[in-house]
C-alpha cells in the first residue's frame, strides 16, 4: 500500500503562532489555560502531521497525537489535565532520543511537525509568571525530505519527486531533489513510461494534485512500489513561479546553460520547491544545477524489466544479490549513491557513454593512480550531506569538520590528478573532475582547521568544539571558569579547616548550584556561632544537609557567567563558520558531486581489474556482438561459494549460428530462439546479454572477452512468471501486460529478452502466443531479441524467418542422468529433460517413474496426432489436437513392453549381477 500523508502547500505554518483569528473556531481554546490554547492554534494550523510539543527536553504529544504516537512507537500513554471535561491522552518522546523515534514514525508512514521553543524559558518569564513560552513549527518532517543521517540510508538517494499529468496527452512532467545532497534533476515521460521512471527515481515521496493520485494507473504504480504520495493543491504548479523560482535558486538569469525546460517541467519544479519551502519553513536547501532526463538522454527500462535484471535490489528485496551489489567497490557512500544513480539511469549517448569509459580505461590502466586517489577518498566524509544540513541550519560541528576534512581529501586528490595530467594529459571526464576538486578557495579550510577541535561534537548545543587559541574572549571566558573551580577547591579545603568537620564537601546540582554538604552528625558546627553567619542552611536530606555562603554564590554567578559566555562564542563561531561553508555551497556542492564521481569510476576501475572486465565497443550501429559473456552476479556468486567457474558464452545477434562448427558471422540472426534443458542456464544467458548491454551505457567495463554493443534504446526483459494478485492480475495476466508493452514499443534499436512466454496458459494458447510473439518481433519490431522456450516446436521459425536462428545450452547424458554444461552451442534442443531435473530436485522416485510413462504416452499420442509430419504444417491443426483422454494418461497398457520393462528399472537399487541380466532382458524384449 502506498503511504499516503495530506497536506495543503497554501497553509502558512510559519505564521501559525500568529492566528489569534482563526483560533476562536478551535474547539475549547476559549476556556483553555494559555499554553494549552497555544498548543491547539498550532495543532490547528497542522491537522494532517502528528504534533511533536516541545516543553524542556521532551518532545510532548497531546491528544489523537499521543494515542497514535503511543501505538506506533511502543510507548507510555498517560494524561495530564483536562479538555473540555475529558482526560488528555499524553506521551512524550526525550529530546534526546527524538531521531530514533522520528524515523519510526516516518518509516510507518506519519508526517510530523516538530514545534520548538523561540524563546529561552527564562525570557518568557520575564513578561509575567503566566506568560507562555514562545513556540512555533520550524519543520515538517516527511519521508522525502529527510536530512538526517540516523533517518537516511547512507548509500541511497532520497528523492522527492513533484509529478505533474501535462494536458492534452503530453505525459508526464517530474522534478526530483534530494534535499540531503541538493541532488536535482528534471525531466518527463510518456504515459506509458511513467513506471518506469518511478521505479528509476525510487522516490521516498510524491506530491501531485489529488486528481493526478486518483489516476488508475498513476495510483497502482505508486502502491507497486511503496512511494508516499501526498496530495498538493493544483496551484503549485505554475509555470511562471517555477522558472522564476529555479533562476532565483540557481542563480541566474538565464536558464539556457541547463538546456530547455517545458511548460510541464516548470510547473512541477514549482511544486517541488513550494513543497520544500512549506516543509522547511522557509529555510532553503542546497540545489546542484538539475540533471535534464527523459526519453532523449537515458535509456529507457520498464518497472517490470527494472525488477527482472534485479538492477538494485533482488527480487526478494537483498541489495547484495543485485547488479548494484556485484558492482560496488566505492569507498564512500556519496559514491555508492552514485553508482546506484547510474545503474538505474544508463546513458544513450554515445559519446557520453565513450568519454565515461575514456575515464574508467585510463584508471584501469594505472593502478598507483587509482589507489592513491582511494585512499584518499577514504578519508573524505559525506560532504553533500554535511552541506545540506548546513543549509537548513540543522548542521553540527562535526558537518563543518567533515567539510574540512572533505576539502583536505579534495585536495590532496586534485594534486595528484594534476600531477598526472602533467605527465600524461587526463581524459576530458578526469580532467573535469580534477577542476571541480579545486574550486572552493584554500581559506575555507584553513580557517575550519584553525577554528574547530580534531573530534568535533554533532551537536553544537553543549559547546566545546572550538580550539583553544582560535578566540582570545574564548580563552578568557574558559579560563575564567577553570579559574573558578580552582577557587571552589580552595574553598572547600578553607571550610574544612575554619570548621574541623573533615567530611565537608563543595557539591553542585542543577538546582541549588553549588553547595556545602555535610552529614546530618556534623551539621551542629556549621549551625553554632561563629559560623552560622557564614553557612545559610538549604535543605535537609535524609541523611545530609546542605548549606550556602556568599562567596559560593558569587562564584557561581561567575562560573555561570564565564561558561554562558563561553557558550555564546562558540556558537557565534559557528554560525561564522557555517556562513563561510554557505557562501560556498554552489563550489562544494560541484566539488561533492566530483568526489562522487571520482569515487565511483574508481570502483568500477578496480572491478574491471580485479574481475577481467573488457572495454565495451559502443556505437550507433545495431550490432551486438559479446565474446565470451559472463553474468556479473552469478559469476561472483559462484567464487564466493566455490560451487565452480562460470562458464563463458558467446552472442552475437546479427550473426546466425552455424552448426556444425560454430557460428556464422556472414548470415544474420538478430533473434536467438534459446533452447534447452531446465537448469542449463538459459535465463542466465538471457538475463547477462542485457546486464552487459546496461553496464556498457552506463559507461562501466563488462565481464566479457571483448563485447561491440550499437547503442540500445529500450531494455526490456520479461523473465520468470510472477503475479499481482493485489492488483488483480494473474501470472498469465501480468505477463501478457508485459509482452504487450514490449511488443508496442520495442524499436530496430531495443534489445529484448523474453523468457518462456506463453508457459501460464494451456499448451497450445501458450505456444500460439510464443510463435506470434516471435514472427512480430522479428517482422514489426526488428530489434535484437534472445527468447528463450520450451515449446519445441518454435525452433522451426528458424527455417521460415530470415533473422531467426537457432541456439541450444549443451548437456550431456550420462547414466540416465543430465550434466550440464552451460554452454550455448548452435541448434535447437531436442527435449527438455524436465523429468530428469524433478529427479535431481528430489521427486520422489515413484512421480518420477511415473511421469516418464506418462511423457511416453503423450509423445506416442502426439506423434500419432501429427501423423509424424512437422508441427509447422500442422500448426493450424493443434486446436483440433485431442487430448488425450484421462483413463489413456493414467494406464501404462499402451506402452510397448521395452518402455514397461525400462520404466520398471530402478538403477539405485541393482547388483550389478541384476543389472547383466536386465540388460540380457532388455535385449530380448527387442528381438
Ligand atoms: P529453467 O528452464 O528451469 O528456467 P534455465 O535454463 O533458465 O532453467 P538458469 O536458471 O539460467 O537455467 O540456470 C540454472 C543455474 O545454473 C543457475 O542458477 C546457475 O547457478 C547455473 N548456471 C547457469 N548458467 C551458468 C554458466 N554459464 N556457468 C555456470 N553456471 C551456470
Amino acid at each position: 500500500m502506498a503511504r499516503k500523508t495530506k497536506v495543503e502547500p497554501s497553509t502558512d505554518l510559519a505564521a501559525s503562532s500568529e492566528r489569534s483569528d482563526e483560533s476562536t473556531a478551535i474547539p475549547g481554546i476559549a476556556t483553555a489555560t494559555p499554553s494549552m490554547a497555544q498548543f491547539l492554534e498550532i495543532k490547528a494550523a497542522n491537522p494532517d502531521s502528528i504534533l511533536w510539543y516541545r516543553m524542556g527536553d521532551f518532545y510532548e504529544l497531546f491528544f489523537e497525537d499521543a494515542v497514535k504516537a503511543s501505538a506506533a512507537l511502543g510507548i507510555v500513554l498517560t494524561k495530564r489535565g483536562k479538555h473540555l471535561g475529558q482526560d488528555i491522552p499524553m506521551c512524550g518522546v526525550p529530546v534526546v532520543r527524538a531521531d530514533d523515534y522520528l524515523q519510526r514514525l516516518i518509516r510507518l508512514g506519519y508526517r510530523v511537525a516538530v514545534c520548538e521553543q523561540m524563546e529561552d524559558p527564562a525570557e518568557a518569564r520575564k513578561r509575567g509568571s503566566k506568560a507562555v513560552v514562545r513556540r512555533d513549527v520550524v519543520r515538517l518532517v516527511t519521508p522525502g525530505t529527510l536530512t538526517e543521517d540516523t533517518l537516511l540510508d547512507a548509500k541511497s538517494r532520497n528523492y522527492l519527486t513533484a509529478l505533474h499529468l501535462v494536458p492534452a496527452g503530453g505525459g508526464f512532467a517530474l522534478a526530483s531533489l534530494d534535499i540531503s545532497t541538493g541532488e536535482f534533476e528534471v525531466g518527463t515521460a510518456q504515459s506509458a513510461d511513467l513506471p518506469g521512471e518511478l521505479a528509476r527515481l525510487a522516490p521516498g515521496e510524491i506530491i501531485a494534485t489529488d486528481d493526478t493520485l486518483r489516476d488508475v494507473e498513476v495510483k497502482r504504480w505508486i502502491e507497486a512500489l511503496n512511494i508516499a504520495a501526498t496530495p498538493v493543491v493544483g496551484a503549485s504548479f505554475d509555470v511562471r513561479s517555477g522558472e522564476r523560482a529555479l533562476k532565483e535558486r540557481l542563480k541566474v538569469v538565464d536558464l539556457g546553460a541547463f538546456g530547455t525546460f517545458s511548460r510541464g517541467e516548470f510547473a512541477a519544479v514549482a511544486a517541488l520547491i513550494t513543497y520544500v519551502d512549506l516543509t522547511q519553513i522557509g529555510r532553503r536547501p542546497a540545489l546542484r544545477p538539475p540533471r535534464r532526463t527523459g526519453p532523449d538522454a537515458i535509456l529507457v527500462i520498464d518497472a517490470a524489466t527494472r525488477a527482472s535484471l534485479e538492477l538494485v535490489k533482488s527480487t526478494s528485496g537483498d541489495k547484495h544479490s543485485c547488479l548494484l551489489g556485484a558492482m560496488d567497490q566505492t569507498v564512500t557512500a556519496s559514491g555508492a549513491r552514485e553508482l546506484a544513480g547510474r545503474i538505474a539511469s544508463p546513458l544513450k549517448d554515445v559519446v557520453a557513454i565513450n568519454a565515461r569509459l575514456d575515464c574508467v580505461g585510463y584508471l584501469v590502466e594505472t593502478d598507483s593512480l587509482r589507489d592513491k586517489i582511494r585512499d584518499q577518498l577514504l578519508q573524505a566524509p559525506d560532504i553533500a550531506r554535511a552541506t545540506s544540513r548546513l543549509a537548513l541550519q540543522r548542521g553540527g560541528p562535526r558537518d563543518l569538520s567533515a567539510i574540512a576534512q572533505g576539502l583536505r581529501a579534495a585536495g590532496a586528490i586534485a594534486a595528484v590528478l594534476n600531477s598526472e595530467a602533467d605527465r600524461m594529459g587526463l581524459p576530458d571526464d578526469l580532467a573535469s573532475i580534477a577542476a571541480r576538486l579545486i574550486g572552493v578557495p584554500d581559506t575555507v579550510a584553513g580557517v575550519l582547521d584553525q577554528a574547530l577541535v580534531d573530534d568535533a561534537p554533532h551537536l553544537k548545543r553543549d559547546g566545546g568544539f572550538v580550539r583553544s587559541g582560535y578566540r582570545a574572549d574564548l580563552d578568557e571566558a574558559r579560563g575564567l571558569g577553570a579559574d573558578s573551580r580552582r577557587i571552589i577547591a580552595e574553598l572547600e579545603a578553607k571550610y574544612v579547616e575554619a570548621t574541623g568537620v573533615r567530611p565537608l564537601k563543595v557539591r553542585h546540582n542543577n538546582i541549588l548550584g553549588y553547595f556545602v554538604e555535610v552529614t546530618q552528625l556534623n551539621a551542629k558546627p556549621l549551625q553554632a556561632a561563629p559560623h552560622d553567619t557564614l553557612f545559610r542552611h538549604k535543605q535537609t536530606m535524609a541523611n545530609a544537609m546542605r548549606f550556602t555562603t556568599p562567596e559560593l554564590i558569587e562564584i557561581e554567578g561567575r562560573i555561570a557567567t564565564a561558561g554562558d559566555r563561553a557558550l555564546a562564542i562558540e556558537l557565534e563561531v559557528f554560525n561564522e563558520l557555517a556562513q563561510a561553508v554557505q557562501a560556498q555551497e554552489a563550489a562544494l556542492g560541484h566539488l561533492a558531486g566530483a568526489l562522487a564521481e571520482l569515487d565511483h569510476v574508481c570502483g568500477l576501475a578496480t572491478l574491471a581489474r580485479d574481475h577481467g572486465y573488457v572495454r565495451p565497443i559502443i556505437d550507433d550501429s545495431t550490432v551486438f556482438d559479446i565474446r565470451g559473456g559472463r553474468h556479473p552476479v552469478v559469476e561472483l556468486a559462484l567464487k564466493a561459494s566455490k560451487a565452480g567457474a562460470f562458464i563463458e558464452n558467446d552472442c552475437m545477434l546479427g550473426a546466425k549460428p552455424h552448426t556444425p562448427t560454430g557460428f556464422d558471422e556472414q548470415a544474420s540472426g538478430r533473434l536467438w530462439l534459446v533452447t534447452g534443458p531446465n537448469m542449463a542456464g538459459k535465463s542466465t544467458f538471457l538475463r547477462q546479454n542485457a546486464l552487459i548491454a546496461l553496464m556498457a551505457q552506463m559507461g562501466s567495463f563488462v565481464p566479457a572477452r571483448s563485447a561491440h554493443i550499437g547503442v540500445v534504446d529500450r531494455l526490456f526483459s520479461r523473465v520468470g512468471a510472477s503475479d499481482d494478485l493485489a492488483r488483480g492480475r494473474s501470472t498469465f495476466m501480468v505477463e501478457m501486460v508485459e509482452t504487450a508493452g514490449i511488443l508496442n514499443q520495442a524499436s530496430e534499436h531495443s534489445l529484448v529478452i523474453l523468457d518462456e512466454i506463453g508457459r501460464g496458459t494451456a499448451t497450445f494458447d501458450g505456444l500460439s502466443i510464443a510463435w506470434a510473439t516471435v514472427e512480430h518481433l522479428h517482422d514489426v519490431n526488428r530489434c535484437r531479441a534472445l527468447f528463450a522456450t520450451h515449446f519445441h516446436e518454435l525452433t522451426q521459425l528458424a527455417g521460415r524467418l530470415s533473422e531467426v536462428a537457432n541456439v541450444t545450452v549443451d548437456v550431456k547424458e550420462w547414466h540416465d542422468e543430465i550434466v550440464f554444461l552451460h554452454k550455448i552451442k548452435p541448434g535447437a534442443a531436442d527435449r527438455s529433460y524436465g523429468i530428469q531435473v524433478a529427479k535431481l530436485a528430489g521427486l520422489p522416485v515413484r512421480v518420477v517413474k511415473r511421469a516418464t510413462e506418462v511423457l511416453a504416452r503423450l509423445e506416442k499420442n502426439n506423434r500419432r496426432a501429427n501423423g509424424g509430419g512437422s508441427t509447422l504444417e500442422d500448426l493450424p491443426l493443434f486446436a483440433a489436437a485431442p487430448a488425450p483422454a484421462k483413463t489413456e494418461i493414467l494406464t501404462s497398457a499402451a506402452l510397448s513392453p521395452l518402455e514397461v520393462a525400462l520404466a520398471d528399472i530402478r538403477p539405485d537399487e541393482l547388483t550389478p549381477k541384476d543389472a547383466l541380466e536386465i540388460v540380457y532382458r532388455l535385449k530380448s524384449l527387442v528381438r
